[in-house]
């Protein structure tokens, strides 16, 4: 059995991340940089052979967890699309005709990096390709400082138990005593065991590639169509093809009851694809075959449980409409090791821990409850809401303070 601080106070700290995904590699990485007193243990129960090129999600990330994963040395610029501008849109039928005629539409909202004086609003990039990077700079501080730091990939973690003196008990095959446990065992909605709080939204996410004609190449589209929102995400082009095709990932949520996806062959999508986009976003040409993820809301109402903090979709789960569940995941990385950072004794830990979860609670909840009113307000079927929507799309374009700050929100989150 290891030594923990509360057994032996002379002894260094020791932290457990549960979970190598995005958001515990990212965890692991800033507490490996900047919590020196502390040795860091990394579980993960896939082994380094797993693929993970194979996820098909597609992320857009926001600039903050650009700028974060660049200091940890991990942004893979080359397999990245910076986003120069959101356009968001509803497809008709949305207001009146004589008021969309006078506003020019039925509501579209336009966010510009150059209007907020940032060189891009976020950047759009696979799984995969997100993953890769932060590996391998986990591996180069692993070498660099053997001692303090310690991967376990291929151990999956079966139980975590916290023990009277306040230390955990992590088991993974071996048990080992830590000081403080993040769980980022992350997974997808489907997989997971439900949580405090949890709803089906009975939605599916359909996400592939479109090979697109003529596209201004750093804009995401989001369209909010009668079946659910539509994304279309610029992505960098294929090295395959020389780079000669413009690409974008589709995200594509749409109700299980009505679902206009499912049935139709890869002709019959781009066709319906292109009669929903605004005239403004380009055309699709070819998609790949699409994949499908259930949808739902599958959150904790917690952080911290007494020494354990969960960060990530083993945190909060959320409907990809607003593409947040990441960069809130790398949003309470970041503030968990910074909480710590100067902590050196069991009781500075729960006091870290517990402003911690002060700290993050109007980002959080905050993201959490605007995902699910939007989410939930496709399935609403009352006359006016469609018109509704599109008149604050409207008045957002039209109030620049406002759109401003909601260009900010997305950028950093809630702060
Ligand atoms: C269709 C779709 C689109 C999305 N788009 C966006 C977007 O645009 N922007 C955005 O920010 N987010 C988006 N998301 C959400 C995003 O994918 C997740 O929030 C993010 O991948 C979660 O990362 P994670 O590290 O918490 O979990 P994961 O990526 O699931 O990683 C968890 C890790 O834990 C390991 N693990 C699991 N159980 C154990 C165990 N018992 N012991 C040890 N290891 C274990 C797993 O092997 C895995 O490596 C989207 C989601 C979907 C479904």
């Amino acid at each position: 059995m290891t030594t923990t601080a509360a057994a032996h106070p002379g002894a260094p700290l020791r932290l457990a991340v549960v979970g190598a995904g995005p958001a515990g590699l990212a965890l692991a990485l800033l507490a490996a940089r900047e919590l020196p007193r502390w040795q860091v243990w990394l579980y993960d129960a896939r082994t380094l052979a797993d693929d993970v090129s194979a996820d098909p999600r597609t992320l857009a990330l926001a600039l903050g967890s650009v700028q974060l994963l660049r200091r940890l040395g991990a942004w893979p610029a080359a397999a990245a699309q910076p986003i120069a501008e959101v356009h968001v849109s509803q497809a008709p039928p949305g207001l009146p005709p004589a008021l969309a005629g006078r506003l020019g539409g039925d509501g579209a909202v336009r966010i510009r990096a150059i209007d907020e004086a940032v060189p891009m609003l976020g950047a759009v990039l696979a799984y995969g390709a997100l993953v890769a990077p932060l590996q391998a700079a986990w591996f180069d501080a692993v070498r660099a400082a053997p001692q303090r730091l310690a991967s376990c990939y291929g151990h999956a973690v079966s139980a975590i138990r916290p023990l009277a003196d306040g230390s955990v008990e992590v088991d993974a095959g071996v048990v080992e005593r830590h000081d403080a446990v993040v769980v980022a065992e992350g997974g997808v909605f489907a997989q997971q065991a439900r949580k405090a709080l949890a709803h089906d939204y009975r939605q599916t996410a359909w996400v592939g590639t479109a090979t697109l004609a003529g596209a201004g190449a750093a804009v995401a589209y989001e369209r909010f169509t009668r079946a659910g929102p539509l994304a279309l995400l610029p992505l960098p082009p294929a090295a395959a093809d020389g780079g000669a095709a413009q690409r974008a990932a589709l995200v594509w949520c749409v109700g299980n009851a009505d679902d206009p996806v499912r049935e139709l062959g890869d002709a019959q999508r781009v066709a319906v694809i292109n009669s929903l986009l605004p005239a403004a976003a380009p055309r699709l040409l070819a998609l790949s075959p699409l994949k499908s993820f259930a949808l739902g809301l599958n959150a904790e109402t917690t952080l911290v449980r007494q020494r354990m903090v969960r960060i990530g979709n083993a945190a909060q789960t959320l409907h990809p409409v607003a593409g947040q569940g990441l960069n809130l995941g790398l949003r309470d990385a970041y503030a968990l090791v910074q909480a710590l950072r100067g902590v050196a004794s069991p009781a500075a830990i729960d006091r870290a821990l517990a402003r911690v979860e002060w700290a993050r609670a109007p980002d959080r909840w905050g993201t959490i409850v605007t995902t699910d009113f939007l989410a939930r307000s496709f399935t609403w079927t009352w006359p006016g809401v469609a018109a509704a929507r599109g008149l604050a799309l409207a008045a957002l374009q039209a109030a620049g303070p406002l759109k401003s700050l909601l260009a900010r929100q997305m950028m950093y989150g809630r702060r």
